[in-house]
């Protein structure tokens, strides 16, 4: 990693982050490139990229199946790397951490065992209007086949969710879980979720937060904000493609039934039938991405190096300069609150120019962004949009990244803006 000696402590430079990044020192279409799409997937750093070759060099086997050593190794690099991330989350159990190859999988995974599980005729699954469509369509399977029902918590003005409505619900309704982005992908609200947990669990509903958002960008304790479920990716968070997390408090997860059978997760089978192995292997079926997992923990061992606190610190400052660069560009719709609830992702509109128009311009400057509906239809449809251009921000990410963006928007309008 580049030494970060210029800056006071507790803070790092973006532009000497940058360097630890060999994909970004490429030029696009003969301009430097300035990646603002983090929010899908992030790049990666060197020491990452080094861990998967060296695993991949000198460690590979398959794990708890061999009695040689290169098997025995292997499996202590996956135990080291789940010990990484059960740390890094501040959970009370490694044993609770289940790798999984996404968030996705991680939020299917809940829905497929505990919701089928659990769910009945009558039940109610709170989510909110803020959901990307993994935190969606894999509960609008398991409530059809349940027989019960999906709610959804509004939004105000400013993308902020309607507590009020959640407080409804649960007082009207046999709420069994609240499913909530920590951080709205699309928005980049940041919602109070331990606030949202105290009301939900007493109301007697579990809560299962969906932290694809906030596990890279700012300290996530999953016992500060007592909730029972905790998903995300490695990919978003400086690891590789592949591998991503579910923690679950582990009487929950211990009382679940399996999700996929296979390989791995059962203590004896029979013709007859089959016994669960514990956790996490219950939840680990078949051969998992040990490289990964491997390469996640490098990426914990980076930005744990940062400081979580200074990851936040840096977006925030950031997301600042972005709003209000952006603002300065003629005909502009932000989208998303404005304060110390606002990650690093910014939506935006301009005139009524086609988002993918929008985009076009900065990717022939270098500028990589977004254009779409994010995996949020119901969010668009909300704030009455088909797609916004969507510009997001993380630790290598500096405000000369923000001005090259702003700049490009100029010459959007020129091209495609009213008058045009
Ligand atoms: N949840 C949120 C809030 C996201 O932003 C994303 C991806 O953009 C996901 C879930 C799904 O992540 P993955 O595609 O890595 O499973």
């Amino acid at each position: 990693m580049s030494t970060h000696t210029t800056t006071p402590p507790g803070t790092f430079d973006a532009r000497q982050v940058k360097q630890d990044f060999p994909i970004l020192q490429q030029t696009v279409h003969g301009k430097p490139l300035t990646y603002l799409d983090s929010a899908a997937s992030s790049q990666k750093p060197l020491v990452v990229i080094e861990a998967l070759d060296a695993y991949y060099r000198a460690s590979n086997a398959n794990i708890h199946r061999g009695v040689y050593w290169l098997s025995e190794h292997a499996t202590a690099l996956y135990d080291e790397a789940r010990e990484k991330v059960a740390r890094f989350i501040n959970a009370p159990d490694p044993r609770s951490c289940v790798f999984v190859r996404n968030a996705t999988e991680a939020l299917n995974l809940v829905a497929y065992s505990w919701g089928r599980a659990n769910l009945e005729p009558g039940d109610t699954v709170v989510l909110t209007l803020l959901e990307h469509h993994s935190n969606i369509v894999p509960w609008q399977i398991v409530t059809a086949e349940r027989g019960a029902t999906i709610r959804y918590v509004d939004i105000d003005h400013d993308g902020r969710l309607r507590l009020d409505q959640l407080d409804h619900y649960l007082r009207t309704e046999r709420v069994k879980l609240v499913g909530v982005t920590h951080v709205a992908n699309a928005l980049g609200t940041i919602n109070p979720v331990a606030e949202i947990a105290a009301r939900a669990h007493a109301a007697g509903a579990l809560v299962l937060v969906d932290g694809a958002q906030s596990v890279p960008h700012m300290p996530v304790d999953v016992q500060a904000l007592d909730v029972d479920f905790l998903a995300f990716s490695g990919h978003k968070m400086l690891g590789p493609m592949g591998i991503g997390v579910l923690w679950g408090r582990r009487e929950i997860l211990e009382a679940m039934p399996p999700f996929l059978g296979g390989g791995d997760m059962i203590r004896e089978v029979t013709t007859c039938g089959s016994t669960w192995a514990d956790l996490p292997a219950k939840f680990e079926a078949g051969t998992p991405s040990v490289g990964d997992a491997v390469g996640l923990g490098a990426a914990i061992d980076y930005l744990t190096a940062l400081g979580m606190d200074a990851v936040r610190a840096h977006e925030r400052e950031i997301v600042a300069y972005a709003l209000e660069r952006l603002a300065q560009v003629p005909g502009v719709t932000l989208y998303g609150p404005t304060g110390e609830d606002r990650a690093g992702v910014v939506s935006f509109t301009l005139d009524d120019i086609h988002p993918h128009d929008i985009a076009s311009i900065p990717d022939s400057e270098g500028v990589a962004i977004r254009a779409g509906h994010h995996c949020a239809q119901p969010l668009m449809d909300r704030l009455g949009v088909v797609a916004t251009a969507r510009a997001s921000f993380y630790v290598y990410n500096s405000e000369e990244d923000v001005d090259r963006l702003a700049d490009a928007l100029q010459t959007v309008r020129r091209i495609f803006g009213p008058g045009a």
